[in-house]
Order: C-alpha cells, then structure tokens, then sequence
C-alpha cells in the first residue's frame, strides 16, 4: 500500500531526498512525463526502456522508479537484485488496464497462427504472453524485420498500430486499447492553433488518434520528440504528447516556444496523465525512506516476461531509445 504523506511539514523534501539517494546507495529515475520538480532531482529523466536499462547499468541498490507501474515492472525485470519502489502504487495506464492477461490469453488463443507483437505499454503477465515487445521508438524497426506473410496481433495501442499498419502497410489485428492522454487531443482545437502559428511543425507520439497524427509533421516517441525539437530550424514547436516533456524542451532549448497541443475545449487539462501526476516529491521522499511500495515479481514470471524484453533488444538494438519513428 503507497504510504500517506502526513506530518512532512517543516522537512526540506529536496535535502532529505538528496540524503535518502546516498543512504540507500540509489538512483531515482524520472519520465518525462512527471512533474518538474521530480525530473529536476532524478538522475536520469527519459522514457521507460531508456531508464530501465541506464538503472540496470548502474551499481544502485535500488532503483526509485518516478512513472507507472508498467516502467517500474519492467525495470524490475531488467533489475531483479535491485529494490524497486514506485511512489504510488496506484499509478497505472489506461493502456494496461485496457488488456487483462486473462482475455488477451483468450485472444492469442483464438489466433493461433499470430505471433504477438506487444507495446511495453502492458501489465508483466501480458509481456509473459507475447513474442515481441516494442516501444514507440523501435516498433518501426522490429515490424520491418517482420516478414509480410506473417500474421500479428498488436496491443494493446490501436492507434500505435493503427499507425503502424498505415505505413507498412500491413493487417495487424488490434486490441482496442487507448491512452486517455493521447486520445483527448482535439483535432479542430489543433487545427486553430496551427491557424495562429502557421510556421510552427507539429511533432505528435503515436499513441494519438490518426486525426491528429495526420496533421504532424513529425511522429515519435518521447525522446524522438526531444530530438526532433532540438534539430529543427525554427523556434516554435506544437507539441502533441503529454505536457510535462516541454520542461525538458526548455530546458535544453530556452529560445525556443513550445506550445502544448490543445484538447477538447482548448483549454483543458485532460492531457496531463492522471496517473503519472499522483507520483509527488513527499511521495519520492516516503518510498526512499521506507523502501516501500516495492515491486516485486515472480521469478518465473518474470522470466517469460523477459524473453519478450529480450526479443526486442536482439531485434532492435541498433534504435531502441533513439526514438524516431520518422514521419507518417
Ligand atoms: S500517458 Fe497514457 S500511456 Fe502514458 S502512462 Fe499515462 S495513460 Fe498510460
């Protein structure tokens, strides 16, 4: 259970975080989608592979994973010996809890001659159950080395592999899963910001909807976005992934405008991720002192869950964390 942050005032939670990283021999990891404040104490701040794999690398005891439950489990998959805390327990994903093991077990069951190519995006139990895992930035690359005559199932993003199957062209049967970030941009409210700022590109994730990605002049993952704002020419950016990645944006570049893309009534706050936002610094501060909520697996399970992990790094290992899906 994620432990309540009750009688912190009067702490300095930034100087008592700093003390808990040393004490406790950890590294605190922060996705770009976490509040300012928490990717401006993290050691590394990316997307979720990325920092799985930079924490593995490190000598940490433990690993204090600021994101969703999904990241925090596969960091614990790469990472067995480590302590894995994640601030608050409840922080999940409409994309995971779109795909239960048990009815996407059902699924593969019905197609017996797919194989199962599945964003990173997913409970362990759901990795377990699939072949290939992918994330936004080497999906492009695996399904490129995927012969055409084979048959895929892909979840649990429909509009990730919406979008995939636009471009390569393929007929990959989709769990109807969304995420509920992506899935609020509004495609008018879009196209009048556009209107106001014409010479603006917009770069977009492709977990949005087609109607949104139609318009970007750029897709890619988290990271593929950052790399995109940093090389291109102009000075203005519509950014059409969850707001908090423009810290990163201005920080790294602070001539430059990035705009947020808008949702329903254009004024919204429907793209922030509910669930990314229940991770705070006194949550941070609990889990480093307590070393709890932990994540923790089933050494067989994460075993199976693994060999997805592992198929992916094989197949990809030359792009995974670069980030760039390239334009649609
Ligand atoms: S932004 Fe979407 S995909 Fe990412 S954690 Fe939130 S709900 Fe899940």
């Amino acid at each position: 259970m994620t432990a309540q942050p009750t009688n912190l005032s009067g702490l300095d939670l930034r100087a008592e975080i700093d003390r808990l990283r040393i004490e406790r021999k950890a590294v605190i990891l922060a996705h770009y989608y976490q509040r300012p404040e928490i990717q401006d104490l993290a050691d590394f701040v990316g997307d979720s592979l990325e920092l799985s794999r930079k924490a593995a690398a490190t000598d940490a005891e433990v690993i204090a994973f600021c994101g969703v439950k999904f990241m925090a489990e596969t960091a614990k998959i790469l990472s067995p010996e480590k302590i894995v805390v994640l601030p608050d327990l409840d922080a999940g994903c409409s994309l995971e809890d779109s795909c239960p093991p048990d009815k996407f077990a059902a699924f593969r069951a019905q197609h017996p001659d797919h194989i199962a190519l599945t964003y990173i995006n997913c409970s362990t139990e759901v990795k377990a159950l699939s072949d290939v895992i992918v994330t936004s930035s080497s999906a492009e690359t695996i399904l490129a080395k995927i012969p055409p005559e084979q048959k895929i199932i892909f979840g649990p993003d429909r509009h990730l592999g919406g979008y995939l199957n636009r471009k390569f062209g393929r007929d990959m049967l989709l769990w109807p899963g969304v995420c509920i970030v992506h899935e609020a941009f509004s495609e008018t409210e879009l196209l009048k910001l556009k209107a106001q700022h014409p010479d603006a590109p917009i770069a977009a994730h492709p977990e949005c909807p087609a109607h949104i990605v139609d318009h970007a002049d750029y897709v890619g993952s988290t990271s593929g976005i950052l790399n995109y704002a940093k090389a291109m020419e102009g000075d203005t950016l519509i950014v059409a992934t969850e707001p908090h990645i423009i810290h990163q944006m201005e920080l790294a570049m602070p001539g430059k405008t990035f705009i947020g893309a808008p949702g329903a009534d254009g004024n919204c706050n429907c793209n922030i991720c509910p669930y990314m936002a229940l991770n705070t610094l006194e949550k941070l501060y609990l889990a480093l002192r307590d070393l709890s909520p932990r994540i923790e697996i089933e050494e067989g399970l994460r075993l199976e869950a693994k060999k997805s992990l592992d198929a992916m790094l094989a197949m990809a290992s030359a792009t995974v964390g670069q980030g760039d899906l390239g334009r649609p």
